[in-house]
């Protein structure tokens, strides 16, 4: 069985808690794009976790987890995240963890080239989260980046960065007027992060596929949400990956095979991070309720998030963008402290009522529709069955449901492990 789990929205759903959950079930966790640009926050019983690059599979003992060829692996961070991560009791070795040989290098120039160009576009900028994500997919895509398959042939490889050094500082020197970027100071970067890897480097398609042909369940993580999808996001305040379910089996490394089931995380009200079109935005002291109430600072930046209530339009184009089957409703109660609630069911574009969601650029236009239901406006952490939710909680989830037309199949009323309801 192949299952993807997606975001839905623009991101921070709570992917991180419902894959912890979901996980017990799967035998392999992949992740399959992006790098360590977004962060998923995980609560169990071993502690808090922050993940940034590894699946939340981690997490679990008897868990294999990869890092699929759609990645950009910043070899540096990863080395720090495994080090948080040993230090809290996890252990992380070749037979838990398996990075692919075609997934891209991301390397200190990368995150300077990002940190430059944010400093340049200085008020314009779009948020970027500084892990020189754009520029090494941008690489990727010119073919002048490293691979990590290349580690396990230092030879070749560092004769490979000269050529790549001197191309790279055309842009860092001539363009931004920075110091160059040295080739020992590379060839020193792989000798001390990429060294110790060599031993996790293979090909994950291989192994996918023997693991796949033995039964194993095999679970693709999303960073991300589908709002920031290269293509089907809010272009050009997307990331620089495919983030919907689609791309898994290729960024994984199975091409061959084929999805079973798509699981759309939804949250029970709207957050983004960064620039860019937001259409159901909350401002002043009603996104501040919110926002304190969801606790909804960056887990990789600390940033504020922006906020709003439930975002129809958007939520259902995710769902069409992720093939969604079902969907895991996350942190409804947060919406406890609230004794009314909106819902944002249309925007308005040039007079018209629209239920679609539009072209990037309409989108800055729409305005908000929002309909007004009663909250319940009590403590339903403790809920563990639907029947046990307020009647005002269980019509929002099933109005939702409703809009959406999609199946919701969990609710998630709190941030621990087993603070969720099956319907
Ligand atoms: P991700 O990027 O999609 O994995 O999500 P983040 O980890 O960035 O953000 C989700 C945040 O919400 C984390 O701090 C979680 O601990 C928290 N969280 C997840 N599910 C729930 C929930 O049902 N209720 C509450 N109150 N918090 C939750
Ligand atoms: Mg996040």
């Amino acid at each position: 069985m192949l299952t993807s789990i997606c975001g839905i929205n623009w991101g921070d759903e709570g992917k991180g808690r419902m894959v912890d959950l979901l996980s017990q079930k799967f035998d392999i966790v992949c992740r399959y794009q992006g790098g360590n640009n977004a962060g998923h926050t995980v609560i169990n019983e071993r502690g808090k976790f922050i993940l940034n690059l590894l699946p939340s599979g981690i997490l679990r003992e008897g868990v294999v987890n990869v890092l699929g060829n759609g990645m950009v692996i910043d070899i540096k961070h990863l080395a720090q995240e495994a080090e948080h991560l040993r230090a809290q009791g996890i252990s992380i070795t070749p037979e838990n963890l398996k990075i692919s040989d075609k997934a891209v290098i991301t390397m200190p120039y990368h995150v300077l080239l990002d940190c430059l160009e944010e400093e340049r576009l200085a008020d314009k900028k779009f948020g970027s989260t500084r892990r020189g994500i754009a520029p090494v997919y941008a690489d990727k895509y010119m073919k002048k980046a490293f691979r990590m398959g290349e580690l396990l042939h230092p030879e070749r490889l560092y004769k490979r960065v000269k050529d790549i050094v001197e191309w790279k500082n055309l842009t860092i020197v001539g363009g931004y007027r920075h110091a160059p970027v040295t080739a020992d100071e590379v060839i020193e970067y792989f000798k001390t992060y990429g060294e110790p890897l060599k031993e996790y480097i293979c090909d994950v398609g291989l192994y996918l596929n023997e693991a796949n042909k033995a039964g194993k369940d095999i679970l693709f993580e999303a960073q991300l949400g589908a709002l920031r999808d290269i293509d089907f996001g809010i272009y050009p305040y997307t990331s620089s990956s495919s983030t919907i379910a689609a791309y898994a089996p290729i960024g994984a490394g199975v091409p061959n095979l084929k999805l079973d089931r798509s699981i759309g995380i939804m949250k029970a009200y709207s957050t983004c991070v960064g620039e860019g079109p937001f259409t159901a935005e909350y401002f002043g002291e009603k996104a501040e309720a919110l926002r304190a109430a969801g606790g909804e600072y960056g887990a990789a930046t600390g940033r504020p998030r922006r906020v709003g209530p439930f975002d129809v339009v958007a939520s259902r184009y995710g769902i069409r963008c992720q093939g969604a089957d079902e969907i895991a409703l996350t942190k409804l109660d947060v919406l406890s402290a609230f004794s009314e609630l909106e819902i944002c069911t249309a925007y308005e574009l040039d007079g018209k009522i629209v239920h679609e969601f539009p072209f990037s650029d309409a989108l800055d236009r729409c305005k908000p529709v929002f309909e007004r239901i009663k909250g319940w406006n009590c403590d339903i952490s403790g809920c563990r069955k639907f029947d046990e939710l307020p009647a005002e909680a269980q019509a929002y989830v099933r109005l939702i449901e409703k809009l959406c037309e999609c199946r919701i199949r969990y609710v998630s009323v709190g941030a621990e492990r087993e603070e969720y309801i099956e319907l």
